[in-house]
């Protein structure tokens, strides 16, 4: 980069599914993005999609030692964080008492953990800087139970809570922070998680009040309009994008 950019995003998880769409929606739209994710491969195809206006790194945000220097090292290169996106997430299905520790504590780390860790070391720059947005993305598991995604389901209801927690404590210093719940949404999350599970898929489906499930867009569009000028005034929010499911019958 030879100049600092305007405003500077960063996404995790953001070389495939709901990461990639708002990556890519906030690149087309003028916001640097830098899109973090394991995989080499989704990552070089992310970087073709993404252009000019953003980049890849290839980083392990369940690594929490690693993210005071990951944080460091985009600063320095781009000279500012103006948004983060917390969208990096896994699941896993498996029935309540088959669950050992580990595994959940793989989940909470993953989801709940380094989304604090990232928080942490992004708003000490957004501090500095004298604001920024913050956008965790939760999940309908926040809403209501589901069954056989005990880590999952703890980690996302978590997830509301440091929203609120962190938006009252740092909304009067310029940072808003928001939530996304996307209902259920076409990537290969819910590929592995409903198509092999069809009653599952029908039974999301069949409280979806709007008859289909989402695309990632749909979740980029609301982290886009989080982001801009209309959105200023709101903060400590979880706005459900779901088609209707969480209030479905
Ligand atoms: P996805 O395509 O599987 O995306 C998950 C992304 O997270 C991948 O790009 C993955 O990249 C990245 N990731 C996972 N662990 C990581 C780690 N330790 N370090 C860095 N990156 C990591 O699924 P998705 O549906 O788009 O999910 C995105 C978010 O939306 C998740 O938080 C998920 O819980 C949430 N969500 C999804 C739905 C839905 O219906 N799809 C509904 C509610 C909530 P690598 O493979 O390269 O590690």
């Amino acid at each position: 980069m030879s100049s600092t950019p305007s405003r500077v995003a960063i996404v995790t998880g953001g070389a495939s599914g709901i990461g990639l769409a708002i990556a890519t929606k906030f690149s087309q739209n003028g916001i640097f993005t830098v899109a973090i994710g394991r995989d080499e491969a989704k990552l070089a195809k992310a970087k073709e999609i993404l252009g000019s206006n953003g980049t890849t790194i290839q980083a392990d945000v369940a690594d929490l030692a690693s993210i005071p220097a990951l944080v460091e090292k985009i600063h320095a290169n781009y000279g500012r964080i103006d948004i983060l996106v917390n969208n990096a997430g896994i699941n896993q299905k498996k029935p309540f008492t088959e669950v050992t520790d580990e595994e959940f504590q793989r989940v909470i780390n993953t989801n709940l953990t380094a989304v604090f860790v990232l928080s942490r070391e992004v708003v000490k720059k957004m501090l500095a800087q004298g604001g920024g947005s913050i956008i965790h993305i939760s999940s309908m598991t926040a809403y209501y139970g589901l069954p056989k995604v005990i880590a999952y389901s703890a980690s996302k209801t978590a997830i509301e809570g440091i929203t609120r927690a962190m938006a009252t404590e740092l909304s009067a210093q310029g940072i808003q922070v928001n939530a996304i719940a996307p209902g259920f949404i076409v990537t290969d999350m819910t590929d592995k998680a409903l198509n092999a599970d069809p009653e599952r898929k029908a039974k999301a489906m069949g409280r979806t009040s709007i008859g289909y499930m989402g695309k990632p867009e749909d979740i980029a569009e609301t982290a886009y309009f989080l982001v801009s000028p209309a959105a200023a005034y709101i903060t400590g929010t979880s706005i459900r994008v779901d088609g209707g499911n969480a209030v479905g019958f």
